[in-house]
């Protein structure tokens, strides 16, 4: 019986992944090693019961006497804190899935990959943040990496057996987010509610402003990057309003190859899952005809900054992606808080690139967690309303 870990299974990737676990047999199909989570403890302890877990951890230490009561009886182990996620993530697991938000997921992937296995990679800050780090300790532990990542999955899929040495380009969409068809002029004036609702995916609070803002393509275009090492060039974005396309590859002999699905990360999450085979997954197929008709632009980087930000993060390599994806989640943090407008913190997050660029070392891949770390904070810190 296969071994499991979900990482972040409280949230909107977690709970996708435990519907398609519970939906194969739960218990009778895999045997499930960790659960863990954040304040959501209630789910957690419901999930740990259904799965059968060996142990739930809360990131929260808090949490623990919360966690430990709804676990009662159960046999599953309760923990807590960022040292109890660690000790879960060494827990030898034969496929984990990566889906705690933020860069607090590094820590606890990077664990995962050191004692080997299949990391289902949804954390897409992992990336970009240390994604030389991430691909060095894959390959000491002997782990693989998978994608996620609607796109990259889609990627993955549509290069199949061909050589990455063929793409000429690989074009990734984007639905364009809560404010895709708002006046530029209307921006500044956009509200954490309005930003947190998207056209056609339900996710997560903060991937979801992130859409609006299209932070989440620019990771995307970096985590690109560091998925299949392509060149800030050889990655083109699409809008895309219908979220069907999810990308395409364009080989060298002019023929493209896309990926297409309903906008529903369970299928992502099951092809890596079931990977290198395909089994039936419980999801609504497909209907085209249904869809109607496929829309495409290109998009406007006017009023959307952060692409352009994107290209200028991989040119400049070293710890570039950490600066980037520090200052961007600080200023989420500061929207959030009604600290900045909308439209403040690209200006922001370049501000901050532009002022970690003159630090010793900008130039240099950080080469362990303490390094990326301490360029998290020192970003976080400089970028802070
Ligand atoms: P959510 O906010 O829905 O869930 C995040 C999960 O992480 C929850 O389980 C949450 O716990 C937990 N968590 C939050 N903070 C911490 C912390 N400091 N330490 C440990 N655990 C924590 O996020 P999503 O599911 O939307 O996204 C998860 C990741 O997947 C992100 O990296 C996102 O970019 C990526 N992704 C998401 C997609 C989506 O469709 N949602 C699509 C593709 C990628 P709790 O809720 O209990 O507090």
């Amino acid at each position: 019986m296969r071994s499991i870990s979900i990482f972040g299974a409280t949230g909107s990737v977690g709970e996708s992944g435990f519907d398609l676990l519970m939906r194969a047999g739960g218990p009778q199909a895999y045997r499930t090693v960790a659960l863990t989570g954040g304040r959501n403890v209630a789910r957690l302890a419901q999930m740990a019961r259904a799965l059968q877990a060996e142990i739930a951890v809360t990131a929260h230490e808090e949490e623990l006497p919360a966690l430990r009561d709804a676990l009662a009886g159960s046999g599953v182990q309760a923990a807590a804190g960022t040292a109890a996620l660690i000790e879960a993530a060494a827990r030898p697991a034969d496929w984990t899935l990566s889906a705690i938000v933020g860069s607090a997921g590094l820590a606890p992937g990077l664990t995962a990959l050191r004692r080997g296995g299949t990391l289902a990679l949804a954390n897409k800050e992992s990336l970009v943040c240390a994604g030389a780090l991430l691909h060095g300790v894959a390959q000491i532990g002997g782990a693989r990496i998978l994608p996620v990542d609607s796109e990259h999955s889609a990627i993955f899929q549509s290069l199949g057996a061909e050589n990455i040495e063929n793409v000429e380009h690989v074009t990734i969409t984007a639905s364009g987010g809560a404010f895709r068809d708002w006046p530029v002029e209307r921006l500044a004036a956009a509200t954490v509610a309005e930003a947190s609702t998207h056209p056609n995916w339900q996710m997560g609070q903060r991937i979801t402003i992130d859409s609006a803002s299209m932070f989440n393509k620019a990771m995307e275009v970096i985590e690109t990057h560091e998925f299949f090492g392509l060149s800030a060039d050889k990655i083109k974005v699409l809008v895309h309003p219908e979220s069907i396309l999810h990308a395409m590859v364009t080989h060298k002999d002019g023929g493209t190859i896309a990926h297409l699905g309903p906008p529903d990360m369970r299928h992502a999450i099951g092809y890596a899952l079931n990977w290198p085979h395909r089994q039936p997954l419980p999801l609504p197929v497909l209907d085209l005809a249904a869809a109607g008709s496929l829309n495409f632009r290109q998009p406007d980087e006017n009023r959307w900054p952060a692409l352009r930000l994107a290209r200028e993060v991989i040119a400049a390599g070293g710890a570039a992606g950490t600066v980037f994806n520090a200052a961007k989640e600080q200023a989420l943090d500061d929207f959030i808080a009604g600290r900045i407008a909308f439209t403040e913190m690209a200006p922001r997050v370049e501000a901050t690139l532009d002022r970690m660029a003159g630090e010793p070392h900008f130039g240099d891949e950080p080469g362990d967690l303490p390094t990326v770390l301490d360029w998290d904070r020192a970003s976080r810190k400089a970028s802070a309303a």
